[in-house]
């Protein structure tokens, strides 16, 4: 079966969802890395997440983990150019990178970060997934395809969360999802795609499923 289809004709897997809630809620702010010697032996499992600032990502991490803030610490001024590690438990990590948007960096800094990520993407052998927050309301920015570019050229699978989905009614909803798994079945085949809500809870046990596969728990 298709995996973007698990969740349209049997519904996530609440019990994978119920292990990754937990997993999710035991994470710790470990360090903050501007540089790839600076994060965590790369051996065990990793999951990156990313998306343009005021995408959600932060909302939607909290929502995964049931946790009020723990997406906060990487909301920290001067955290453009971070990868934000929270160890989940001795074997799994969940790396927030930096939310993209902002045209403040000096043009040298924004090429150095560039190739710090693109040499994360391609060299961290614990990376086992991407996922990518965006707004409902829009359509992928070239950041958000970059990123796509990225997992791509490694096979790595992703999965983005259409975000503030309570914004749309169920009609509108259903045709932006629609429209955005038409587009990544072109472009992205190792790509899902789901609606998601953090103030009305929607869709949280669908991402949480994909994570826990991710995770391997
Ligand atoms: P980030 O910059 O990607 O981490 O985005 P945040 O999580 O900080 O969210 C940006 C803004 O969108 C904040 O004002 C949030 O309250 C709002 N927001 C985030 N998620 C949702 C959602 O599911 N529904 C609605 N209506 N607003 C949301």
């Amino acid at each position: 079966m298709e995996p973007r289809d698990k969740g349209k004709r049997t519904g996530p897997d609440l019990a994978a969802a119920n292990r990754a809630k937990v997993l999710l809620g035991k994470a710790e702010f470990t360090v903050a890395a501007h540089a790839l010697k600076q994060l965590p032996a790369d051996a065990g499992v990793e999951i990156a997440c990313a998306g343009r600032s005021n995408a959600g990502k932060s909302s939607a991490l909290n929502a995964l983990s049931g946790r009020k803030d723990l997406a906060r610490v990487s909301k920290t001024p001067g955290r453009t150019q971070q990868l934000v590690v929270f160890v989940l438990d001795p074997e799994r990590r969940l790396i927030d990178l930096p939310g993209y948007g902002y045209a403040k960096v000096p043009e040298n800094l924004r090429a150095h970060w560039g190739e710090t990520l693109g040499r994360y993407f391609r060299e961290r052998n614990a990376l086992r997934g991407l996922l990518i927050a965006m707004d409902v309301r829009r359509t992928l920015s070239d950041h958000d395809r970059a990123m796509l570019e990225l997992a791509a050229s490694r096979g790595l699978p992703v999965h983005i969360l259409l975000t503030k989905a309570d914004k749309l009614g169920r009609g509108q909803g259903g045709a932006a999802l629609q429209a955005m798994r038409a587009e990544l079945a072109e472009s992205d085949p190792n790509a899902t795609v789901q609606l998601f809500s953090s103030t009305k809870g929607t869709g949280v046990d669908e991402a949480r499923a994909v994570l826990a596969g991710w995770l391997s728990i």
